[in-house]
């Protein structure tokens, strides 16, 4: 037989082709960040289809996110030109064990049509579990339990395999609680998450016979983004190339970024011992940045000291160096990120013109989405959010928005209904259809129903006080509303630490808890920017309203770990600063090895700009409405000078905004301002000034700060702050100045102006 033509290998760099090509036995392809590694993975899967090798049937393909999965589909269904034979298996670990675990779910105890718990069912269960066995759970939270049983899962481990080491997990109650966990769902007919591949494992490994079945089935198999598999999965994967050994994963050591949730970048190493003879593959051309954004990111990474190591290069055009700039606060930095999108796309930054769906920004924490979000909606300008929901969608802010809702209009039964039993109070279905009932004979809104049922002691015992707790704080805190002596803010935090919401997510000690309290603490932010708490729902329900997803183009909004594997023209990253990325928490719970995986992250980021990358950081956050101030990341100064262009931040000379933009930035001063800190000195010692309004020839001039200066010593001069006073000497934008009342100080120029102006 003739060989089928394969066009779609000229495609391919011989390195790239080798992988697609070597089909027999173990293949590692292990490389950086847009060498196509995913292309060749895909272009592999075509070939085996292609040469009759294997069927759709016979090929199981495992990504890491949905997204991943439908975007390999389409690229394989558009190579082969529409296949008459079906796809083969392409999906996530848990999407392809699900189906995996429907045909043997009697080989563990279950019913094929098992349910799968999302988190909060989970965590009930195990909050009964907890209880009834008499533990203190405020000090033994049981979400500190679910975050164990799902480690333990990750690691494969079993109750019945559970190393002795881990005994004293959950003050010693640990591992007889997973028993009865385990019992409990299989009495329920059910899994959850990390059991999908915990079940598939055990069975692979009790089972010989359908592990066979299923080795002989899956005769190739392929892994992208093996970096981030876990214990579980590695096991999974082992078992099923167990026999036939065709297996080829390509991966990325700089991009593991997912070792919180259990992933081991060991397992690449441990490939070359499982698989002995494996062909290892090595790319090193990239396709798909700059040099400058190549080696930014190649000099950031380099600061990590647990790698295997590897160079990158690239035939592309020099390009655009790595910009870098500084904030006021992360208000500012989304206005500006806003009006440079639109600058951008009109194509007036000496760059060509980009689209909206040719940028996106990555953010480290989801929180950081709002202040955009909000940004976006004022100015019209299109977005969507991957990989989570908008920030008003998510459950905590839909919660804290329900008390405020109920707190302006006592009416709004829907509101009631989502937070009478948030935190718990107690209140099962059956006290819930009382106020229903209640309510209803009466013709008068829920809360009020509760109330005239607690009159009637239709609701007796710890519930009915708790509810009276409520019921009496909503009138408490309805009461405030338009009282003068308190603010708005404050009122808001005040309903959600005296309702007990905050307080239950204190408690929490699930990992995702500290991001949802991070999340309320961005909604009070940005309450701070309306005058009460109408106008802000007001301008909440005009948002939700906005959203039926019209089509057209739109910018992307996303967190970095959600942005793996993807690519864009044009990507900003905002927020870097010490404590926000890398993260606080990942410094203190991890040390070293949590900074490393947050420089990983940061090489995820600027990895994924094909043409532009824009880096930026604000030196003033505000939390809780305190203002904080904020360092530059220590990741700014590993990116190297050379491919490095500071960007002036607009009104430093009197451009940027306008006048109303800043006054805001002046009117607040020089305390904890950006240019003040040693970090924005640093920048600035490097000399890269380059203000955006420069045309592009001028780019790369160094300007004298000295000479920019329009001050004199001896000239009396105005600071909001300080007052009237005389300039007494000049050191770069910096003055020192005689103060009438405060003192002598150093001041930047740009807060400061002409006594007479
Ligand atoms: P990541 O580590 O970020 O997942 P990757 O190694 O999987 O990256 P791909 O996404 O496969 O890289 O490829 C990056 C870009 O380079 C894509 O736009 C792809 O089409 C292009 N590309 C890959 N290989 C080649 C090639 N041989 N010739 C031209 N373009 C290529
Ligand atoms: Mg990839």
């Amino acid at each position: 037989m003739a060989a089928r033509p394969a066009p779609y290998l000229d495609d391919l760099n011989p390195e790239q082709r080798r992988a697609a090509e070597t089909l027999d036995g173990p293949v590692l392809m292990l490389a950086g960040a847009g060498t196509g590694k995913t292309k060749a993975l895909t272009t592999r899967i075509v070939h085996l289809m292609n040469t009759g090798r294997a069927g759709p049937g016979d090929i199981l393909a495992v990504t890491f996110t949905n997204k991943a999965a439908r975007e390999m589909k389409e690229r394989v269904g558009r190579l082969l030109g529409q296949p008459a034979e079906g796809m083969p298996w392409l999906g996530t670990f848990h999407s392809i064990c699900v189906k995996l675990l429907r045909r043997h779910a009697e080989l563990v105890d279950l019913k094929s049509n098992f349910t799968i718990l999302d988190a909060d069912d989970q965590l009930r269960l195990l909050k009964q579990l907890v209880q009834a066995s008499g533990i203190d759970d405020k000090r033994w939270p049981a979400r500190m339990l679910a975050g164990i049983i799902d480690q333990w899962k990750n690691r494969a481990w079993t109750p019945d395999n559970l190393p002795a080491s881990e005994g004293s997990a959950y003050d010693g109650k640990g591992p007889a609680l997973y028993h009865q966990y385990q019992a409990r769902l299989k009495e329920l007919n059910a899994v959850d998450f990390g059991d999908l591949l915990l079940h598939v494992v055990t069975i692979f490994q009790r089972h010989d016979d359908v592990l066979r079945q299923y080795q002989r089935w899956f005769r190739y198999i392929l892994v992208d983004e093996y970096q981030d598999t876990n214990v579980a999965q590695y096991l999974w994967l082992r078992l099923l190339a167990g026999g036939h050994k065709n297996i080829c994963c390509v991966g990325d050591d700089d991009q593991s970024i997912y070792g919180w949730r259990g992933a081991e970048v060991g397992n690449i190493l441990r490939f070359e011992k499982d698989f002995p003879g494996a062909a290892v593959i090595r790319l090193e051309q990239n396709y798909r940045s700059t040099p400058h954004i190549l080696a930014a990111a190649s000099g950031v990474i380099a600061g990590n000291r647990d790698r295997l190591g590897k160079e990158l290069w690239t035939e592309a055009q020099e390009g655009e160096k790595l910009r870098l700039i500084g904030h006021w606060d992360g208000e500012e930095e989304a206005r500006w990120i806003g009006e440079e999108i639109d600058a951008m796309q009109r194509g007036t930054r000496g760059m060509r013109p980009y689209s909206l769906d040719a940028m996106a920004i990555l953010v480290r924490a989801s929180h950081q989405m709002r202040a955009f979000e909000d940004r976006f909606l004022t100015i019209g300008l299109p977005y969507r959010v991957i990989g989570g929901p908008r920030f008003y969608e998510r459950l905590e802010i839909r919660d804290a928005m329900a008390y405020f809702r109920l707190v302006v209009s006592p009416a709004d039964d829907l509101a009631f209904e989502r937070i009478v039993n948030t935190p718990k109070r107690g209140l099962g279905d059956k006290a819930q259809q009382k106020i229903q009932m209640t309510a209803r004979q009466h013709g008068v809104p829920l809360v009020e129903g509760a109330r005239l049922l607690l009159d009637d002691k239709g609701i007796t015992g710890k519930a009915a006080g708790e509810l009276r707790l409520l019921i009496d704080g909503l009138g408490r805190w309805g009461r405030m509303v338009g009282d003068a002596d308190i603010s708005h803010v404050e009122l808001a935090e005040m309903i959600l630490d005296e309702s007990g919401y905050t307080g239950m997510w204190q408690n929490d000690k699930t990992p995702e808890a500290p991001g949802r309290l991070e999340n309320l603490k961005e909604l009070v932010k940005a309450l701070e920017g309306f005058e009460n708490l109408q106008g802000f729902l007001e301008h909440v329900s005009l948002i939700m309203d906005n959203e039926a997803g019209e089509e057209g183009e739109k910018v992307t909004l996303m967190t970095l770990h959600a942005a793996k594997g993807l690519e864009f023209p044009a990507v900003f990253l905002p927020g870097w600063e010490d404590g926000l990325f890398p993260s606080q928490r990942s410094m203190d719970e991890s040390g070293v090895r949590g900074l490393e995986e947050e420089r990983r992250l940061a090489y995820v980021g600027i990895t994924r700009a094909e043409e532009v990358c824009t880096i930026s950081f604000a030196g003033n956050r505000r939390v809780y409405g305190q203002w904080q101030s904020q360092m530059p990341s220590r990741f700014i100064d590993e990116l190297p000078e050379a491919h490095v262009d500071v960007l002036t931040p607009p009104g430093l000379y009197g451009g940027g905004y306008g006048a109303a933009a800043s006054s805001g930035i002046e009117s607040r001063a020089a305390e904890a301002n950006v240019y003040n800190s040693p970090g924005w000195r640093r920048l600035q010692a490097r000399g890269a000034e380059r203000p955006l309004s420069q045309p592009s020839e001028a780019r790369h001039s160094v300007i004298d700060l000295q000479a920019m200066s329009a001050h004199t010593v001896g000239e009396r001069v105005f600071h909001q702050k300080f007052g009237y006073g005389a300039i007494i000497a000049i050191e770069g934008d910096k003055l020192e100045i005689a103060f009438e009342k405060a003192g002598t100080k150093k001041v930047v120029a740009r807060f400061i102006t002409g006594a007479d102006d």
